[in-house]
């Protein structure tokens, strides 16, 4: 059997043995909606299912193989696209779960690997409109665990877009960003999709006279039932034109490193129990407030706060 990062090409013995080393499972949260007629719809749930795998495979590289990532099955299908921010769930082929669904999903399957003894997990969105929905169900699952008596449980929630640094956009998207929320089968996902699944992507059937009013300009507002005419006729929110797979590259390298680095960091303060740089940094902030008024405690006591607060910066 070939070894894989994915739960779902992993036997039984080899995942607990990885469990029993305290790896953190990664849930891939995506959507089953239309990106316009020049990709699948599989995007979101596919881009970061695949995200996730690298991600996963980047913090055994960062830490020696002392930390291993499980990717676990992707929750394939998401929440209501909306509008403005994936075209709409009016569209044909965006098929859509209720918040109330996506909300149990999420705490079903992560109190599930809890059980399994996951004690790090980290929710991948990939689907703009998922969020907060996600969240609820991580809530629950750590609530239900905590009930059970399973304390030392800690659940970071994330979409990879947000690990794209302002340097990189500004590369990337040298005439001007329009926001993530508009990146609809834009730029990014075009260009990540070129990367991961160029076969699932046809540039020549972005047609000039489909591909039209890029990016979208949308109400600062939603309107029900919705106003189809609001959503541009490609269904995409912005033009996928200037996407290749040497963006893709730049986007999940960039992407990746910042997972990382952010992961890492939770983990090493789960690993103690206590996060001792807070505990100290508001032990000094209660010293500040009882000394800011007198002889210049303050400035001490802030530039303590800035040393103990920035030497996680990396
Ligand atoms: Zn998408
Ligand atoms: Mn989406």
């Amino acid at each position: 059997m070939k070894n894989s990062v994915f739960m779902e090409e992993m036997d039984a013995f080899t995942y607990r043995e990885k469990l029993a080393k305290d790896a953190v499972v990664f849930i891939p949260v995506g959507a089953l909606e239309q990106h316009g007629s020049h990709m699948a719809m599989c995007v979101d749930a596919a881009l970061t299912k695949a995200m996730a795998g690298a991600t996963a495979e980047a913090l055994t590289a960062d830490t020696d193989g002392a930390l291993e990532g499980i990717v676990c099955s992707a929750i394939n299908f998401g929440y209501r696209s909306q509008q403005r921010s994936g075209g709409g769930f009016h569209l044909s082929g965006t098929t859509s779960l209720s918040g109330t669904t996506i909300i149990s999903l999420a705490r079903d399957i992560c109190y599930s690997l809890i059980e399994d003894g996951a004690r790090k997990i980290v929710f991948m969105n990939g689907h703009y409109e998922n969020y907060q929905f996600i969240f609820e169900g991580a809530e629950l699952a750590l609530e239900k665990a905590s009930a059970e008596g399973i304390k030392n449980v800690k659940i970071q929630l994330l979409s990879y877009w947000d690990f794209v640094d302002d340097a990189t956009i500004q590369e990337l998207y040298p005439d001007g960003f329009t926001g993530w929320d508009l990146e609809h089968a834009g730029v990014m996902e075009t260009s990540l999709m070129l990367l991961f699944y160029p076969d699932l992507v046809d540039m020549d059937r972005i047609d000039p006279a489909l591909y039209t009013g890029l990016p979208a300009e949308l109400p600062n507002y939603d309107v029900l039932p919705i106003v189809a005419d609001y959503t541009p006729p490609s269904g995409c929110l912005s033009h996928p034109g200037a996407s290749t797979r040497e963006k893709g590259i730049i986007l999940r390298d960039v992407a990746v490193a910042n997972m990382v680095i952010a992961i890492e960091d939770e983990r090493f303060e789960t690993h103690y129990g206590v996060d001792w740089k807070r505990t100290i940094a508001a032990f000094a902030n209660l010293v500040l407030h009882f000394s800011s008024n007198e002889f210049g405690g303050s400035t001490i006591t802030q530039q303590l706060i800035k040393v103990l607060t920035e030497e996680d910066d990396h």
